[in-house]
């Protein structure tokens, strides 16, 4: 019995155990997401993106729902970004003052302060949930994730 709670709880983190799919988990805290939502916001392709997908609905970690000739993805539930944060958490505290560490993730690990909007999306974040962190002529600005970092560094060249 235990045993097998146990496997259950590795096949969770085998199918998280992956940082697209992290960022995945995050970009769908407070929403659901449909796939070209995702693909715009993650600056991934569609193909990759849909692996991924896969992998975490194989393992039921996400719902779907169609709409239309839309599929709106969502988390299956709320403590599997719950557990996500309190990694996180941890990897902050292990990690303030780490001289190691590249500019970006030193401005991620900072603590947490009000809430922040990504400029390119419009999505609420703090700094300890944000995908990615830039910092720009003494100003950090937060983004969701990857492709949306990537839209305003293009923008702002
Ligand atoms: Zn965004």
């Amino acid at each position: 019995m235990y045993s097998q709670i146990f496997q259950l709880h590795a096949d969770v983190y085998a199918a998280l155990s992956n940082p697209k799919r992290l960022e995945i988990v995050h970009l769908l805290r407070d929403q659901e997401m449909s796939v070209s939502q995702m693909v715009e916001m993650l600056g991934l392709p569609q193909a990759n993106l849909s692996q991924h997908l896969m992998v975490l609905r194989e393992f039921h970690l996400v719902t779907t729902r169609k709409k239309g000739t839309n599929i709106y993805y969502k988390l299956s539930h709320k403590n599997i970004v719950k557990s996500s944060d309190l990694i996180r958490e941890m990897l902050i505290g292990q990690n303030r003052g780490n001289e190691n560490l590249t500019e970006e993730l030193r401005l991620k690990m900072k603590d947490m302060v009000p809430l922040v909007r990504d400029p390119v999306c419009g999505m609420r974040l703090s700094p300890k949930t944000a995908g990615r962190a830039l910092k720009q002529k003494g100003k950090t600005y937060y983004f969701c994730a990857e492709g949306c970092e990537n839209k305003f560094v293009n923008k702002h060249k």
